[in-house]
């Protein structure tokens, strides 16, 4: 039996080691933090639990891109709500729902953040699936422990890989471990912790690929019975998105995510959360009590550079990086590899996953 090291857990890790378990490889996923899942951990206060960086994914309908993935690994029997998108673009006073617009959008179109434009080759990437529908759950963690149960070995969380050598890794807490490596980190972080030789020209390639925007949110508990429970997700202004987390029994919302496009660091984290909850009719008078991230909470937590929300960004063809690597063993996934979100790191890890086992390997784990 051959070995995989995964490092980091976040989605790209878990389903190359989910998809690699099914091909027969023993896998050791490591992950530095304390929860696994990455982008996808949630966490608990006030009594409720709240997603980070999972609201809602595209592609799930019959034969779309993210349900051709995620049928065969067993995925599509968790309890996926479909999500109303109500996608409101407000441009130079015009309004324009997303759903009546074609891609790629013209120059005018443009959502700006304050960490910089999101690109409309990046934006029209991801947005575009969302036109045929999303879908949520009741918790992205659902996600994460049903990947790491598919694990053909262990998920070891604390255990942050310091050093990378040709087909073996070294951990902080002195552990080695040996096998084909795939990251799920940053390009760049992975190369950092490579003690080989590498050319320079591909070093110096991944040293000039930009990192998009990072997202400061608002989790907001809400005060019982004052604001109905809706499936859907609203964008304000285009850089506000509003989205409930679960319902209680009366089919109120007991929580609600704001999240907005935001520099690293955020000087005054009560004015902006304020200024963005004021934003949306009604709500101040419901919210009980809220918490705020920004990107560098973000930094601290996954390690990605800068906060950034959805790693480096894709203008171009330029802006993708191989799966494999100039590193014999090594292979690179995640959403700093291809396209970002739930379905853009899916759809990488079955590119990483074809680089190591062939096409046919990987199409007979698909379609079984
Ligand atoms: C606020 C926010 C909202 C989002 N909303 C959505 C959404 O609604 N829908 C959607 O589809 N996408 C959304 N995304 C994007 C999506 O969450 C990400 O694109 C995706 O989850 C990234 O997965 P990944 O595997 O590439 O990396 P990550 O999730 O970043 O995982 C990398 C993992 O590696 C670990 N790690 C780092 N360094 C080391 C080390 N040295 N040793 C061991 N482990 C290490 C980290 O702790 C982390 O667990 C959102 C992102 C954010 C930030």
């Amino acid at each position: 039996m051959s070995d995989a090291l995964v490092i980091g857990s976040g989605l790209g890790g878990l389903l190359s080691g989910a998809i690699l378990s099914r091909a027969g490889y023993r896998v050791t996923v490591l992950e530095k933090a304390v929860q696994p899942g990455g982008c996808l951990q949630t966490f608990v206060r006030g009594g409720l639990r709240f997603d980070t960086g999972f609201h809602s994914v595209a592609g799930l309908e019959e034969g779309g891109p993210l349900e051709r993935i995620f049928r065969p690994l067993g995925l599509m029997d968790l309890p996926w709500e479909q999500v109303k998108e109500t996608d409101e673009i407000v441009m130079d006073g015009v309004s324009y729902r997303l759903s009546d617009l074609s891609f790629p959008l013209g120059n005018n179109l443009r959502l700006s953040s304050p960490a910089g434009d999101v690109t409309e080759e990046e934006y029209a990437l991801v947005m575009e699936p969302f036109k045929k529908g999303s879908w949520r759950l009741p918790s992205g963690d659902m996600l994460v422990k049903r990947l790491a149960a598919q694990i053909n070995g262990t998920v070891r969380t604390g255990c942050e890989v310091t050093e990378i050598e040709p087909g073996l890794v070294r951990c902080a807490d002195g552990s080695v471990y040996r096998g084909i490596i795939i990251s799920d980190i940053h390009p760049r972080q992975t190369f950092a912790l490579y003690k080989g030789h590498i050319r320079p020209s591909y070093l110096h390639r991944l040293q000039v690929l930009e990192d998009g925007p990072g997202i400061f949110t608002v989790y907001c508990k809400l005060r019982p019975e004052t604001r109905r429970y809706q499936p859907w997700n609203t964008t304000f202004d285009g850089n506000l998105m509003l989205h409930y987390g679960n319902a209680d029994e009366k089919g109120f919302a007991r929580s609600a995510d704001l999240l907005a496009f935001s520099a690293k660091h955020v000087p005054d984290r009560t004015a902006l959360a304020e200024r963005m909850i004021a934003r949306v009719p009604g709500l101040a008078q419901a919210v009980e009590e809220y918490w705020t991230s920004t990107p560098a909470t973000w930094e601290r937590y996954t390690g990605t550079p800068g906060g950034s929300a959805f790693g480096i960004r894709k203008k171009d063809a330029s802006c993708y990086v191989h799966p494999r690597t100039p590193v014999p063993g090594l292979y690179l996934t995640g959403q700093n590899c291809g396209l970002h979100g739930v379905l853009g790191v899916s759809e990488t890890a079955l590119l990483t996953c074809r680089e190591i086992l062939g096409e046919e390997t990987l199409n007979q784990i698909l379609q079984r």
